[in-house]
């Protein structure tokens, strides 16, 4: 007999697995928000005169397809032994920590560890990576990553500006830094009224410059010892810059020893892939009177409320750096993830493994240095620690190709020099190889360095017991757990932070990025080796300017606070080539810290524009400031929907404004995740958006990064996009690499394809559904502040809880006590102080979202019993969360039960998510930085 098959397609599932309420969840859901349908929901919330009239139209792929599809493209990119340098270095990645780490959820879906007390894990990892970068540039503090290392140099530029005493503008670059570093400078300086000197450093004159930056070794491979500028510049009262390289600092005086401020540098080649420019981490480390103006996130040890050991980012309220106006930096998502890799590559080897590895690679060189000049091309540098630069003449191009037919790439250094670098993964067999396409005989092995004495290192490093562990595998592998486990990540829960939109980052989209089509690519290896990178960039670029409704994409920031930058710049240059003078930006009071910060950077005046009571733009106030700025205003930056979660209906109005007078309009587009499908910010007057795609396109937060802020623009704008000195373009870069951090946007273009035009539309809407849903259950236990015309809010809502301010309990006790249901807070006090903002975003079941209603409206009990004195606040379980395993084995004298404590509604009875450490004190870490491991001891106390 035939069968009768149902209609189910199992392949079919690719919406679903992004939309996390099944169809029968979202009607209960439509019912309680009062909608008939799903349509009938967004037709009252997304006002009609802002909605897109055509359908986004793509088809969707299957998993398998997807995958299929992934694989096809990967095959166009070639992946060769990379000898160029420049940055970028082969290493090997412990597969250990590939599959522990770089592929394992509970590490790349944690978000930034601003809640402390369920960060333990990563803070640790963190903290290691500060110890190492300090021990290795012999300077005292470090930060837990910057975005890469050009934007580190451009940082320390600015740093160095601010902490000098002298008054020049002028900041000297030595001409042996990397040309993408000297270009990331430039850039970052033109808009400051920085003068930046490009010269050999024997040239620098100490009194005429504010600071300087040195590269060692240098980007041509020599090494020289900036001792003698660095005290010269110390008598001026100029502050000294070394970029350097944490490998070769395990063989090489350190920048510390020679009097150094501060060192910048990436930590790339301790296991983290070259995926064709990034995600990397970056790092600064300084002298300890700089500390205050360090940009980034620094992790500092401070103690919990039973006196114990505990972790949390130090000296910051949020980003101590971000500061609206008075901003110093806009870092804000930097690269936290790549800086626990690198960390865990650091336990990994240790002092010994490191040595060794590097020891290797510098007799390698040294070998091919000797080949090379008994063949009648010697090195111009005599001095190196891995690269060497060789002049060839005429035949550059010839070697080069006979490099490449070899599976070879190196560096080419103008018309008639080659570069060559040699890192871990480079083999005998490359040796020969490179000796082959010179012709010349590869010599003998030998064991004579070609490193000074005097710049040989003398000091310790990596001292601390973290770096001495037993190396057997098991007990890295156990390591690396148990700091997972102690953080709470979307693999345990959904993390409802408004703003921030922590969605489901598939596995079907993570797969591609381990790929060594992708991973093992230099960011310069010649453009016929990446033809599958380029295939894919264009199409993305397309399908975001399809989605946002601009005309031309730059795929270039690797942070949304550096799209912003750009973009601001680009606005700039427009305004330049058309002959105007123009300088001020228009900013709501409500906007992201780094959206004046971005401004700031991009040598704007910050003019800030009053919100209504009901949180819009105050549009009188907008026209009069605009018509006050007249033809200085350059641009207004707002964001849509807004901070307050709302599709306000006069965002053309702004537009049309600003554009009356002569203004350009940058809309923040990280709420985007409440707009695709939907309406798009260039068809709303917008000139430039940046696009988080660690938002909306889920690129994983990594705890602090990475992350991808593309900008879209118009296209009067599009000449003016960033450049890069490898690819082109008018425009300064503003990364390192051409398309920023690469190797991350197979991610992005793999959600898009996966889902289609409907499945991505229709994430959009079940995330504006999930927000309405919260927003209405909770509503009588909380205010729910803004909302549309129509009651809606947008794709988050904003709680109320400073009306429980005078019953003594805080907006911190709630998100602490948050972490006993098992749950991650909102994020907190932003836009408005006392205030929760919850982003539950498409991917979270309707069982999950009850889960954390429950939750809240435990907590709206708790509250209440405070609020009519059953209970003082002081005794409450507010006040004592989160709850330890230690509050449970101490005694217990509280007036409320163990149950009560640990297991309030919410919490999972068997898979109970236990914080590792009770509340943090945030005042005593400040107090006492200490931001390198503590000592051993305290490594015996109750967090191990
Ligand atoms: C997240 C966010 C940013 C900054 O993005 P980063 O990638 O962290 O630099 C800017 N604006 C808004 C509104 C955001 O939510």
């Amino acid at each position: 007999m035939p069968w009768t098959t149902t209609d189910y397609d199992p392949t079919d599932f690719a919406n679903r697995r992004h939309i996390g309420p099944s169809p029968a969840e979202m009607a209960d859901m439509l019912e309680v928000v009062g909608a008939k349908t799903l349509d009938a929901l967004i037709d009252d919330t997304v006002p009609a005169s802002i909605r897109q009239d055509t359908a986004l139209d793509w088809p969707a792929l299957s998993e398998a397809e997807l995958l299929e599809h992934m694989r096809a493209i990967a095959a166009k990119n070639k992946p060769m032994v990379s000898m160029i340098g420049q940055g970028y270095f082969g290493t090997h990645t412990p597969p250990a920590i590939q599959r522990n780490v770089l592929e394992n959820p509970a590490w790349y879906t944690a978000y930034t560890p601003y809640q402390p007390e369920i960060a333990q894990g990563r803070l640790e990892a963190l903290l290691n990576f500060q110890t190492m970068v300090a021990d290795l540039t012999g300077l005292p503090v470090a930060n837990a990553s910057l975005l890469d290392e050009a934007t580190a140099a451009a940082e320390a530029m600015v740093m160095a500006q601010r902490a000098s005493k002298s008054k020049s503008r002028v900041f000297f670059v030595d001409e042996n830094c990397h040309p993408q570093t000297i270009a990331v400078v430039e850039t970052r300086a033109e808009p400051l009224g920085i003068e930046v000197q490009v010269a050999a450093s024997d040239s620098l004159e100490a009194d005429a410059v504010f600071g300087a930056l040195f590269q060692y070794p240098g980007t041509f491979g020599g090494l020289s010892d900036p001792s003698e500028q660095i005290a010269a510049l110390h008598e001026h009262k100029a502050i000294a810059v070394v970029a350097t390289d944490l490998l070769a600092l395990t063989l090489l005086k350190e920048p510390g020893a020679m009097g150094a401020d501060i060192a910048v540098g990436s930590a790339q080649r301790f296991g983290v892939p070259l995926g064709y420019g990034g995600p990397h981490a970056a790092f600064m480390s300084c002298r300890d009177a700089l500390k205050r103006s360090l940009p980034g996130r620094i992790v500092g040890v401070s103690v919990d409320s039973h006196g114990q050991k505990a972790y949390r980012l130090s000296l910051q309220t949020r980003e101590q750096h971000i500061r609206r106006e008075k901003a110093t930096s806009n870092v804000c998502t930097a690269q936290a993830l790549l800086a626990v890799m690198a960390s865990f590559y650091a336990v990994f080897y240790g002092p010994q493994g490191l040595r060794a590895i590097a020891e290797r690679v510098h007799l390698r060189a040294a070998r091919l240095a000797t080949s090379l000049a008994a063949g009648g091309f010697a090195p111009q540098n005599e001095t190196f620690f891995d690269t060497m630069t060789v002049e060839v003449g005429n035949k550059q191009s010839r070697i080069m190709a006979a490099a490449v037919a070899r599976g070879i790439n190196l560096r080419d250094v103008g018309a008639d020099r080659i570069g060559i670098s040699l890192d871990e993964v480079t083999t005998e067999a490359h040796l020969s190889a490179v000796c082959e396409a010179f012709g010349v005989a590869l010599a003998p092995v030998t064991d004579l360095p070609a490193i000074p004495d005097d710049l040989l290192r003398s000091s310790d490093y990596l001292t601390h017991p973290i770096f001495h562990m037993n190396r057997a595998e098991s007990e890295m592998m156990r390591y690396m757990r148990r700091l997972s486990d102690r953080d709470l990540a979307l693999d345990r829960a959904m993390i409802p932070l408004g703003s921030c939109t922590m969605k489901l980052n598939a596995a079907v989209e993570m797969m591609p990025i381990t790929w060594p089509e992708f991973g093992n690519l230099h960011p310069f290896a010649p453009a016929d080796q990446a033809a599958g990178y380029a295939e894919m960039l264009e199409d993305l670029s397309a399908k975001l300017c399809e989605i946002t409704g601009y005309d031309a994409m730059s795929l270039q920031p690797n942070s949304g606070a550096q799209g912003e930058y750009a973009g601001l710049l680009t606005i700039a240059a427009y305004h330049r080539a058309n002959g105007e003078d123009r300088n001020i930006c228009l900013i709501p009071v409500s906007a992201h810290g780094t959206n004046p910060a971005s401004a700031q950077m991009a040598g704007m005046q910050v003019v800030v524009v009053k919100a209504q009571e009901n949180g819009d733009i105050d549009l009188a106030d907008f026209r009069a400031k605009a018509e006050a700025a007249g033809d200085k205003l350059a641009a207004c930056m707002i964001t849509y929907p807004s901070t307050h979660g709302v599709f306000e209906e006069s965002v053309r109005e702004v537009c049309d404004i600003t554009h009356e007078f002569g203004g350009q309009v940058y809309l923040d587009g990280a709420n985007l995740n409440a707009m695709v499908g939907l309406s798009k910010p260039g068809a709303l007057g917008a000139d430039v958006s940046h696009l988080n795609l660690h938002k909306t396109f889920c690129i994983p937060h990594g705890g602090g990064g990475p992350g991808m802020g593309p900008i879209g623009v118009k296209s009067h704008l599009a000449p003016h996009l960033p450049g890069h000195p490898e690819t082109g373009g008018a425009a300064g870069p503003v990364s390192a690499a051409p398309y920023g951090s690469a190797s991350i946007l197979p991610i992005s273009y793999a959600y898009i394809h996966l889902m289609g035009g409907e499945g991505i539309t229709q994430a959009t809407k079940v995330a504006i559904l999930g927000a309405n849903y919260i927003a209405r259950r909770l509503e009588g236990d909380y205010g729910v502040l803004f909302k549309g015309k129509t009651g809606r809010v947008a794709h988050e809502c904003i709680l109320d809880t400073r009306p429980f301010a005078e019953a003594g309990v805080t907006v911190d006790d709630i998100a602490k006590r948050l972490m006993d249901n098992g749950f991650h807070a909102p994020t907190m006090s932003w836009p408005v102080a006392g205030t929760l903002m919850v982003e539950p975003t498409e991917s979270e079941t309707k069982a999950e979202l009850d889960r954390f209603i429950t939750a809240m409206q435990s907590i709206r009990a708790e509250i209440a019993e405070v609020e009519s004195g059953k209970i003082a606040a002081d005794d409450s379980p507010l006040h004592h969360a989160p709850h330890t395993m230690e509050d449970l084995v101490r005694d217990w004298d509280r007036p409320y039960s163990r149950e009560q404590g640990c297991f309030p509604p919410g919490a999972f009875r068997v898979d109970k998510y236990w914080p590792p450490v009770n509340r943090v004190d945030n005042v005593a870490g400040d107090r006492n930085l200490i931001c390198t491991c503590p000592p051993l001891e305290e490594y015996m106390d109750a967090a191990e």
